[in-house]
């Protein structure tokens, strides 16, 4: 059966040219990069250049660039790292019900320490207000966390705003960009962006590799303690091969990022259009202003979303009912609850996440059976 992936914002098959590049530091370039001799030099040069290249691309310096293990590992060493380093200075953290878990679970389990955290709640399209962001400051707010864009429904946040109210009171600002590297240029300077996560696999590079960007004025302490590696920041041997490929992947995204928006757009539109066409009933999720251009999240009422996304997988056709990290829990998602939709129309959502080797056929298919299965189930 041919398998037609329509579930980008889980993640991405690897770049061709992302892992010809990574290939010879599984084999003759094998190295420990802290060994001094010459294929332990190499390997330690090889992470000096993607160090740089991301640097660049980032707008920030090579020594605010730290290698994790994914967007999750990011999450935590930037706010457990920020939130333990800055106790003396106050215990509140500002983040939002929209965030990935690896936010919600890490500001759960700081709460477990003492912290404060106030969780804002978007509007009826998934944006969080800035002026919400303000008001929310107290005297003890040490940390401000809030998404780039939502992995559910693909919004993207006041990004640039919330950074400058940031910057006004003196508060740390981290913005967890995993959804958005790839799909959207960011400028941590002009952004106002203290510190940021990103992971490899949502952008056609590795999966195991992210990347914390923390400016070099943040306090935070180390998390993961062993060796002096990254600076003595994050112990633990590199994955050479990861930190290439993510390196070569975010180069590529960047330099082809207009014609895949572009490519993006318009299937997804036609998409759209298409299931408003031919099929009653539905409801998009999330603003279509201020958004991912490849994500499409659609609720068709009297339909159970993970039932959908099942019957759809028989067809091979890969789709998510909430966020893949959530999948196969039936829950209904906390965005969607957040921004004041009723549960039975959120448990009727449908995430489709377009990407690179989609095409206007598949999109076709996709809609053809699409309307078969949501007829079939409201008949249940
Ligand atoms: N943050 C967001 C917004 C995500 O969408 C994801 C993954 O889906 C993560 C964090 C976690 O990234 P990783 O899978 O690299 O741990």
């Amino acid at each position: 059966m041919k398998i037609r992936y329509f579930d980008h914002a889980a993640t991405t098959s690897v770049d061709d040219e992302v892992l010809k590049n990574m290939l010879p530091y599984f084999s003759e370039n094998f190295g420990n990069p802290s060994s001094i001799y010459s294929i332990g030099k190499e390997n330690k040069e090889a992470i000096s250049l993607a160090r740089m290249k991301i640097a660049t691309i980032l707008n920030c310096k090579v020594n605010e660039i730290y290698f994790t293990s994914g967007g999750t590992e990011s999450d935590n060493m930037i706010l457990k790292g920020i939130a333990f380093a800055n106790k003396r200075y106050g215990n509140h953290i500002i983040t939002t019900k929209i965030e990935h878990p690896a936010i919600l679970n890490t500001c759960e389990f700081l709460e477990r320490f003492g912290y404060r955290v106030t969780y804002l709640t978007p509007n009826s399209k998934g944006i969080i207000s800035a002026t919400d962001v303000e008001r929310a400051i107290n005297r003890n707010t040490i940390l401000i966390s809030v998404m780039y864009a939502n992995n559910e429904i693909g919004t993207i946040q006041p990004i640039r705003e919330i950074g400058l109210i940031a910057k006004k009171y003196g508060i740390y600002f981290h913005t967890d960009s995993v959804q958005a590297v790839g799909n959207e240029l960011i400028n941590v300077k002009t952004s106002n962006i203290g510190a940021l996560s990103i992971s490899g696999h949502k952008f056609y590079g590795p999966k195991g590799i992210g990347i914390a960007y923390i400016n070099e004025g943040i306090n935070f302490l180390r998390i993961q303690d062993g060796g002096h590696q990254e600076r003595d920041k994050r112990g633990g041997t590199e994955n050479v091969p990861g930190i290439v490929g993510i390196s070569k992947a975010l180069e590529i995204a960047t330099n082809n990022i207009k014609n895949y928006n572009r490519q993006l757009k318009e299937l997804r539109n036609y998409y759209i259009s298409e299931v408003q066409k031919r099929i009653p009933s539905t409801k998009i999720n999330g603003d279509m202003n201020s958004r991912l251009s490849g994500n499409a999240n659609i609720s068709f009422s009297g339909v159970d979303g993970s039932k959908l996304v099942e019957m759809l997988a028989e067809k091979g056709i890969c789709t998510s009912s909430g966020s893949a990290c959530s999948a196969g829990f039936v829950k209904s998602s906390h965005v969607l609850l957040a921004m004041g939709m009723p549960n039975f129309l959120a448990k009727s959502a449908l995430r489709v996440t377009f990407g690179r080797e989609n095409t206007i056929e598949d999109t076709k298919f996709l809609l053809d059976e699409l309307e078969e299965c949501v007829k079939k189930l409201r008949n249940i």
